[in-house]
Formats: C-alpha cells, structure tokens, sequence
C-alpha cells in the first residue's frame, strides 16, 4: 500500500538518485515545471518526421504543454535571438581561430559555414525555441508534486 509518507519518502530517494534539476535541464526540451518530463515524443530531435510532435501535457508533472491556442507564435522571437547569438557565437570564434582579412574570401567562407551550421541546428533551435518560450511563462516549481497544475480553460 502507497502511503502518502511513503510516496514522500520515494520523491527524495529520486531526488538523491537523480540529483535535483538545473536549468539547463531545459536545454534538453524538459518541461519547465518541473525540469525532469520530455516536452517532445522522439527525444531525438533530427528525426526530421518527429521534430515537432508534442506531448500534450509533461508525463511527470501534468504541466500542460500548449496553454493556449497558438501559444507557440512567440517561439519565433526566442527562435530569432537565439540564431542571432549563434550568428555572433561564429563570428567571433571564426574571427579567434580563423581570422578575417580584406585580401581574401575568408569572410565568404564563415558565411556559408555559418548558414550550414544554421541549417543542421535548426531541427533542435525549433524545438529550444519552444521550451524556452513554454519557460517564460512556466516557473520552476521544487514542490511541483505537492503543488496541483493549472488547468487550461478552453473556450473552444
Ligand atoms: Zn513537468
């Protein structure tokens, strides 16, 4: 029989085994509530006909993933600001190890490495897009299984 001091006892043995979430557990796609579900059904992201199929809500803490219809229109600014930085991230690793001179086409080179790089990433930049956009609305919450989910209310 599960007891509720029981089921406590399991989360902290969980919590010692695993080791308690950081951030950057949402670089991984987790759920930002509570920074352990898979946002994404195939974990792997260039499996191109999987790319974009989404659970419905976190299979650990019942976080709904699309809170609203056309919740994810505002990726596409995360998206934006993420390529940027990686644009610059190029640039100037680029400038560092490679150099950039007026005498030949090195500047031609770093464009077409970076749009390559752009291109291989970007099945992995949509799906960040979307968890980084999910975790700007959605906190991180250490108690999540004490703490019940909000509901979506859906007119539709
Ligand atoms: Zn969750």
């Amino acid at each position: 029989m599960i007891t509720a001091q029981n089921a406590k006892t399991n989360d902290m043995a969980t919590d010692l085994k695993e080791g308690k979430p950081g951030f950057f557990n949402i670089f991984a796609c987790k759920c930002p509530r509570c920074r352990r579900g898979d946002m994404f059904i195939d974990k792997n992201p260039w499996h191109l006909r999987n790319t974009m199929k989404m659970r419905k809500e976190c299979p650990v803490c019942g976080q709904p993933f699309e809170p609203e219809v056309g919740f994810y229109f505002g990726a596409g600014y995360v998206s934006y600001a993420l390529t940027v930085a990686l644009c610059v991230a190029t640039l100037v690793a680029w400038w560092v190890l490679i150099g950039f001179s007026f005498q030949d086409n090195r500047f031609f080179y770093w464009m077409i490495f970076n749009a390559v790089f752009l291109v291989a990433l970007q099945p992995y930049l949509m799906r960040i897009s979307r968890t980084g956009w999910l975790a700007f609305f959605t906190r991180y919450d250490p108690n999540w299984k004490n703490n019940p989910t909000q509901k979506v209310e859906r007119d539709n």
